[in-house]
Formats: C-alpha cells, structure tokens, sequence
C-alpha cells in the first residue's frame, strides 16, 4: 500500500516530523541517504545549546515554550534523557545584539532572568573573565541537549509509531502535483500523498525552486579535556559571549564526549565559533581542523577564559550551518506545491526546536494549517516580484 507522506532526511526535523506524524496514524515512508545520526550534515559534534531569551527575534519564544513541552513528552515516551539544565550565561557588551536581543526577549515574554555585572559574573563564574564594561544575561532554564541521542530517539520513535525508515538511501528528485507526489530512488519512484523534505545541508538543490539564497558553511567545535570541579554541569553554564561586533563564540561546561571520541575521553568541554564565513558542500568530505582554527580560539579564549587552556585540546570536529539571508528558518508549506512542505536554512540555531518543528510539519501535513506561529518563516520570502 502507498505511503501517507514520505519524509526525506531523517536528521534533525525530518526524525521528528516522521515521529509526529506516524504517532498520528499516518503511513509514513522515510528515507535518509545516509544513516542519521551521522556526521555529514548539521546535528554531530556531541552538544547543543538549549535557551529561552532569545536574541534572534523574541517572535521565537512562544515555539521555545511548545518545544520543552514536546521535549520532555518525547524523553518520557521514550524514557531517554536528552536534555540537561545547566543555566546559561549570554555576555558582551550592553548594548551587542546578542545581550541587548536577549534581555529583551527576556523582558518581552516575562521569562526568569538575572542581568550581572562584570563583577558577579567573575563572583559567581570564575571561569569567566568579562571586561568592565560587559555585563550577562542568566538564564537558570538554559541547558544542554544531546543531538546524537535525540535523533536516536525519534527515529525509535517513529519506527515504534509504525513508520518505514529506509537508510542508505538518497532521493535523486522529487515532483509534486494535483493527485500526489513522488520522489526517486535509486531503487526506482515512491508515491504518496503528501511530501516533507527536510534536506539540511543539500536543501539548495532540492529546494532550488523556493529561491532562497542558503549558505552552506564548515564550523569547528572544539574540545578540552579537563577534570577541573569548576567546569562540571552545576558550577559551569553554557554561554554565548559576543565579544565584538559580529564575533560570537560559545561553549558548554563538561558532557559526554561526542559518538565516536568516548575512547579518547569520556566528557570533554567543548568551545566554538558562532560566526565565520567559511564556505562548504555538502557531502562526506568535511575539511579537518586546521592549525590555525586551533590558534584563533585559543586567542579569542585567553583574555575571557583564561583557565580552560590549562586543559588539554583534544580534537576539533567540522559540522555544517545553512545559513539564510536572514538568519530565519525556511518552514513551511512550499509556496508552489500544497502537498509539500518544507524545513531548511536553520542558520545554526535550530536544533533546540526540533520537536516543534516536527509537530509543524506534521500539522502542515495532515491538517493543512498549525496553530504555531510560522510567519517569520515564510518559505516565498526571498522570491523577488517580477
Ligand atoms: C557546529 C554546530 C553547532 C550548533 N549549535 C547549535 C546549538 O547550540 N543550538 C541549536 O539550537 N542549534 C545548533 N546548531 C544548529 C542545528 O544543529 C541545526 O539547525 C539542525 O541540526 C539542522 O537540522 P536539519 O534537519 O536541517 O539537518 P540535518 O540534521 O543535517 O538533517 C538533514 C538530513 O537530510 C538528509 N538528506 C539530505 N539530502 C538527502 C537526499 N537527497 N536524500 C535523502 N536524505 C537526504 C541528510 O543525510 C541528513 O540526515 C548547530 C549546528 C552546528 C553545525
């Protein structure tokens, strides 16, 4: 019997979607060319930030509140642990976007929230060393998820619901029409009724049509290990610290080491930049970490966190951003196919609304609309007029 809806990519969203809408009934067919989770694409590398004053637009809250929801719904249904509370740090200068936005995210939605000086921070985070003129947002609800594990865990999920996960398997092309869809296999065409496309990094040629500009970009997450009390979950929180104008760098106190590095440690900390312009293509071949990588976080650390370069640098691990003009994510139904619907350009903030995201784009599906707000967006918005 023909599928419901076939979901391609089966990483971040697509792993969520295909659980939200199998556990609604739907047939679900879901195909992945490669075996999440894996490290070609935009989930490896062992952590994510999860926060709720949001710099990025406070119209983001309202989906962060739906997504602890959905997070702690699916770690029950699945008894998993993903997410861990850590708190959160967010520094810099006043008035950089990064803390300006999140205080007044914080401001806007009512969410708990402390601002520090530089000198309660230095009290009360030791590990960190601001200037005088910069001052934290803190934030007791932000913490850590564990990618890795968490697309494990709706894929089991899925799969438990009823869906028909296929792995190894790339979609070559897909179409849509007024009776249905279909995409092409390597083992031939499936149809369906309905279509959701979640390609991450490889949207920019399935989702050529949409017109959005995406970015494809290599980031390196770097890794310490350091027995150190000071950085373990309760005495060291993520953060994000905007220390100029358009450089962001951020970090997470001491977690599992990422699938594949146990042997080397069994918890690292782990720094990164947010920013950079690097570009990349999607694909297995992820160039490694360079030298000179290696030497500009550890200049960027030196004067912010002195004492994390007494532990030891033990690898960088390449991921990938897809970026949009806008830095907004492309969600939603495509603008020229009602049948499909669409989840791309994260711009490396997505992960932490992956369960939303999968509620969405089963609602898309099979009720045509969601009661969460999507309108930022728009998947047409980069289309010029003619
Ligand atoms: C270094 C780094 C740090 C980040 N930190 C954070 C953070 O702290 N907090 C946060 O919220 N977010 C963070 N993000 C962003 C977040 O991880 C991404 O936004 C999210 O993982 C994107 O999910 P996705 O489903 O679009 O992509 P992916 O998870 O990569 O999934 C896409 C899937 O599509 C499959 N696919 C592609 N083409 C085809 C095809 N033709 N046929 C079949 N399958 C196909 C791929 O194999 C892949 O499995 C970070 C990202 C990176 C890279």
């Amino acid at each position: 019997m023909a599928p419901d809806v076939i979901v391609v990519g089966l990483g971040s969203m697509g792993a969520a979607a295909a659980y939200q809408l199998a556990k609604r009934g739907a047939r679900v067919v879901g195909l992945d060319r490669y075996r999440p989770p894996h490290r070609y694409g935009s989930h490896g590398g062992g952590s994510r930030i999860i926060r709720m004053a949001y710099a990025e637009g406070a119209g983001y809250v309202p989906l962060l509140h739906r997504a602890h929801k959905l997070w702690r719904e699916a770690e029950r249904a699945a008894g998993a642990k993903v997410l861990t509370r850590t708190g959160g740090l967010i520094l810099g200068r006043p008035e950089s976007p990064t803390v300006a936005g999140a205080i007044e995210s914080a401001a806007r939605h009512g969410l708990a929230h402390e601002v520090l000086d530089a000198d309660e921070v230095r009290r009360r985070f030791p590990m960190f060393t601001p200037g005088d003129g910069d001052v934290a947002l803190y934030e007791e609800a932000a913490g850590a998820i564990r990618p890795e594990v968490a697309i494990g865990m709706f894929l089991d999920l899925a799969a438990g619901a009823g869906a028909d996960l296929r792995y190894d398997a790339p979609i070559t092309g897909w179409r849509a029409g007024n009776d249905g869809v279909a995409v092409t296999t390597t083992d031939g065409e499936i149809t369906a009724e309905r279509l959701v496309l979640c390609p991450g990094a490889w949207a920019g040629d399935m989702l050529a049509d949409l017109g959005v500009p995406l970015k494809v970009q290599r980031r390196i997450q770097h890794y310490w290990e350091s027995g150190a009390d000071e950085m373990r979950v309760g005495r060291f929180p993520v953060w994000i610290w905007e220390s100029a104008r358009g450089v962001v760098a951020y970090g997470m106190p001491r977690l599992s080491s990422p699938p594949g590095w146990e042997d080397l440690a069994p918890e690292l900390v782990k720094v990164a930049f947010h920013t950079g312009d690097e570009p990349d293509e999607p694909g297995e071949i992820l160039m490694p970490t360079l030298p000179e990588e290696v030497r500009a976080i550890q200049e960027w650390l030196e004067p912010r966190l002195p004492r994390l370069l007494h532990a030891t640098w033990m690898f960088g691990q390449p991921c990938r951003y897809t970026t949009t003009p806008d830095g907004h994510f492309v969600l939603g139904r495509h603008p020229d196919h009602e049948r499909v619907a669409v989840a791309a350009g994260f711009s490396g903030h997505g992960f932490k609304f992956v369960p939303v995201v999968g509620e969405i784009l089963a609602d898309l599906t099979l009720a045509g609309g969601t009661a969460n707000d999507i309108r930022l967006f728009r998947p047409d918005r980069f289309r010029t007029v003619a």
